[in-house]
């Protein structure tokens, strides 16, 4: 699980994160949302170690991370841009994050099989990306965080260049992955029915602050607020 005591963090004198705290317990699948700038890609990022703590503390399963460099935390991050190696194959690219955690050669190899299989993307291993459609490319983007294995994932609006067809189709996908995995997620989106389909809990954020933080029917039918009923909830 992840836990946020009291985090803060500010870009030279303004701030954006204000004091959150927030318990996800193992297993749980957090979608975050909230108005643009609120501070939700500062968030994950802070989980994620891409930006360093203003004050208070971030645990992972437990420990302590707040000095972890990302790479030595037990996490995988998918983002809106897939930021794939425009010149490293579709196998490699998957691979290379295995890699990077010193996995063990005989299971990256079975681990690669099985998560490609799942990911629809085994007749994909020897392109380019620039040889793949929006929606491969997020396959391959989510095959490179899964084959890492690791306890948390935070994903940054990862379907949003993505098609209705396929956003919809994705978010089963995802869903079926969590359920059969079982690791911790936060996901921050801007769909209202991903949210509602996808999370144990729904995290309302707004301008630093996390507003309501409940499963999705109690923030639907009970909103804290007009702010959480005007964003999510259902009409007064
Ligand atoms: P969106 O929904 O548009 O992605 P967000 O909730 O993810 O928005 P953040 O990207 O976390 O918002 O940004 C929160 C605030 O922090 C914004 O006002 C943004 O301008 C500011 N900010 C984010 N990163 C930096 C940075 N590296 N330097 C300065 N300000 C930043
Ligand atoms: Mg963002």
């Amino acid at each position: 699980g992840i836990r946020l005591e009291k985090l803060r963090k500010s870009f030279g004198g303004n701030e954006v994160i204000k004091g959150i705290d927030l318990d996800i317990a193992p297993g749980e699948f957090v979608v975050l949302v909230g108005p643009s700038g609120c501070g939700k890609s500062t968030l994950l990022n802070l989980i994620a170690g891409l930006e360093t703590v203003g004050s208070g503390d971030i645990f992972i399963g437990g420990d302590k991370v707040n000095k972890v460099p990302p790479r030595d935390r037990d996490i995988a991050m998918v983002f809106q841009s897939y930021a794939l190696y425009p010149t490293k194959t579709v196998r490699d690219n998957v691979t290379f994050g295995m890699e990077t955690r010193r996995v063990p050669k005989d299971d990256q190899a079975a681990a690669l099989e099985e998560f490609a299989r799942l990911l629809q993307i085994d007749h994909l291993l020897d392109r380019k990306p620039g040889q793949l459609s929006g929606g491969q490319r997020q396959r391959v983007a989510m095959g490179r965080a899964l084959v890492r294995q690791p306890e948390v994932f935070l994903f940054d609006e990862p379907l949003s260049n993505l098609d209705a067809k396929l956003r919809i189709e994705m978010r089963t996908e995802i869903k079926k992955l969590h359920q059969r995995l079982g690791k911790t997620v936060v996901y921050v989106t801007h769909d209202q029915i991903e949210a509602m389909t996808l999370a144990t809990r729904i995290a309302v954020m707004d301008n630093g602050h996390i507003r309501q933080f409940a499963d999705p029917a109690t923030i639907y039918e009970n909103p804290v607020d007009m702010f959480v009923a005007g964003f999510m909830g259902s009409p007064p």
